[in-house]
């Protein structure tokens, strides 16, 4: 048996269970393919890099996503450090700068003594199985949705499943200058809420700061026309490689929408956690668009 624990993949999983073994004394081989191979969505040549969304989702101890991130503070998770120093203006949610984040990420881990970083494809040209590691030791494989090709097949015969699926969904581009802030206005859902730890005078302060969403109220009559657009619209065409098999927790709005002309209100565009500032009531929907 090896004395030394197999990470394969050094993106946020990787990083995150290398970088906790290694300091509870254990060494680890952690394989990166980068910046031997790429995957087609990754081009940093640093680990832990956020390919998408820079939001960690919310901070707020009142729902999953905060009470998870909560936990792995206590846990002394390293990306969630990372993610507190590098965090950027995104409301109650944790948004961090992507390139300080995986920079500072990568710097701990290879300063880190217990961690030997390789960068190499497993399951590419060499003959070395996933099959074989594990028999010689602990083997995590933390390769992700772009799991290479070659491992894929392998985890597919060592698992028996030819069922290994990875679903996304496009978030769409609204340019800023297309919006109407006389109608538009910035906010950011729950503010009112006093995070952990808050002094109310600290509280009060951050009320009366710009928010770091925009919003787009609508009424009644606007919410419906924009309903009726978006299950109309024309959508992209699929690749050849894409299924379209839907994912209940990450899905395309335009599905939603299909459901039901309700479905989004009760939804994503749920006029709740803020007052539409020209009426001071809540709208019938609030489509909230992220800043950048
Ligand atoms: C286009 C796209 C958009 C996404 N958008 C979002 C989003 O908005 N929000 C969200 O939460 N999640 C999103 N995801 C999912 C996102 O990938 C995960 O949230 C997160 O990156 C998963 O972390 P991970 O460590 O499992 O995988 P990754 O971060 O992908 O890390 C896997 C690492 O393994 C390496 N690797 C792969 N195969 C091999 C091999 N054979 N040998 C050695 N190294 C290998 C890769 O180079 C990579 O560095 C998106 C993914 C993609 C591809």
């Amino acid at each position: 048996m090896k004395d030394y624990i197999t990470v394969i993949g050094g993106g946020l999983a990787g990083c995150e269970v290398a970088y906790k073994i290694a300091t509870n004394g254990i060494k680890v081989k952690l394989y990166e393919m980068k910046p031997v191979k790429f995957s087609p969505a990754h081009y940093s040549e640093n680990l832990a890099e956020i390919v998408c969304s820079n939001s960690f989702k919310s901070n707020l101890h009142t729902n999953a996503c905060g009470l998870l991130k909560e936990e792995l503070r206590f846990l002394n998770s390293l990306l969630i450090s990372v993610a507190d120093s590098v965090s950027v203006p995104a409301g109650q949610a944790l948004a961090v700068d992507r390139e300080k984040f995986s920079k500072i990420v990568t710097e701990k881990i290879k300063e880190n003594k217990n961690i030997e970083v390789i960068n190499k494809e497993i399951g590419g040209n060499d003959i070395e199985t996933i099959e074989q590691m594990t028999k010689e030791g602990i083997v995590i494989i933390a390769t992700g949705p772009l799991t290479t090709d070659n491992l894929s097949k392998q985890i597919a015969s060592i698992t028996g499943t030819d069922k290994l699926y990875f679903y996304d969904a496009a978030a769409p581009i609204v340019s800023k200058e297309s919006i109407n802030m006389g109608i538009a206005f910035y906010g950011d859902r729950y503010t009112q809420e006093r995070a952990k730890n808050e002094d109310i005078e600290e509280w009060k302060k951050r009320q009366n700061k710009i928010g770091s969403y925009i919003n787009l109220p609508m009424n009644k009559q606007e919410y419906e026309n924009f309903w009726n657009e978006l299950v109309n619209a024309e959508v992209v065409e699929l690749h050849k490689f894409e299924k379209k098999e839907i994912f209940e927790g990450c899905m395309p709005l335009e599905v939603m929408a299909k459901r039901g002309i309700d479905t989004l209100r009760f939804g994503p565009l749920k006029p709740v956690g803020f007052t539409d500032p020209r009426t001071r009531y809540a709208s019938i929907c609030t489509c909230t668009v992220k800043t950048r």
